[in-house]
């Protein structure tokens, strides 16, 4: 019922010359059909990369964005900048980003807001430390987190939004999740999303894993009732492990 999403997260990786090289061994061997293809890679390379992808079902997404429409914010790129070289996805609230940025859930929930208003589709990143885990908080962690990007939102706009539930200590660690505690997590926000915006926004909305996830272990998530897809950050980087990872989905 759910459209599996796969989603490549190259991070502060690749130049323009990069992206255009991915992008043609991508068109080349993208034969999966059923999967939604999404690629987020860094601002400059965006507007290469949706000219590169443009016919194709792998759509383009950027890592972040500012809040406001315009203003003195210097060093920032606003939703309308994105959508204008056909960018459709971004990125919110990756763990990154809260860690090195000062990301916060009140500015993950301003950027889920003029995201939508924008018409891109965010990509809401959620997910407990190490330490949060073993004090037994993950479900509280993910609770709060969901609900702070989702203030004030309908559940029309919290259908279009994508999860992306990212234990911070599988994110590139080599140490992924086991699917069982992937699916149990995702199950929970699921649930949150129930409660604040009704059983039907719960089943409408995608939710993915991320962390370490390889063309090796796709398949065993994939394989759960609550996971949608995966956020992948190493293994997005090679056409063919993208193209691996999308085949498994
Ligand atoms: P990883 O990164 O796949 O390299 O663990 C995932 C992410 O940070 O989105």
């Amino acid at each position: 019922m759910r459209t599996p999403i796969i989603a490549g997260n190259w991070k502060m990786f690749k130049t323009i010359a990069e992206a255009k090289a991915f992008a043609a061994e991508a068109k080349a061997g993208n034969n999966t059909s059923g999967v939604q293809k999404v690629i987020c890679a860094p601002f400059t390379a965006l507007a290469a990369l949706t000219e590169a992808l443009a016919g194709t079902d792998i759509a383009v997404g950027a890592q972040n964005m500012h809040f406001a429409e315009q203003g003195a914010y210097t060093g920032e790129v606003s939703a309308s900048m994105l959508k204008e070289i056909g960018v459709e996805y971004v990125i919110l609230g990756h763990s990154e980003r809260r860690q090195y940025f000062n990301e916060t859930d009140e500015t993950v929930n301003q950027k889920v807001v003029a995201a939508l208003a924008a018409d891109l589709v965010p990509i809401v990143c959620v997910g407990e430390s190490l330490e949060q885990r073993e004090a037994g908080e993950t479900a509280n962690v993910v609770r709060t987190q969901t609900e702070g990007a989702f203030a004030g939102l309908t559940a029309e706009q919290v259908a279009k939004a994508i999860i992306a539930y990212e234990p911070i200590w599988a994110i590139g660690t080599g140490k992924s999740s086991t699917a069982e505690d992937a699916n149990e997590t995702i199950a929970i926000i699921r649930s949150v999303v129930a409660e604040r915006f009704g059983q039907e926004t719960a089943e409408a909305v995608r939710i993915q894993y991320g962390g370490s996830v390889k063309p090796e272990n796709i398949a065993s998530y994939m394989a759960q009732p609550d996971i949608d897809g995966a956020l992948v950050g190493g293994a997005s980087l090679a056409a063919d492990s993208y193209l691996q990872l999308v085949a498994g989905a």
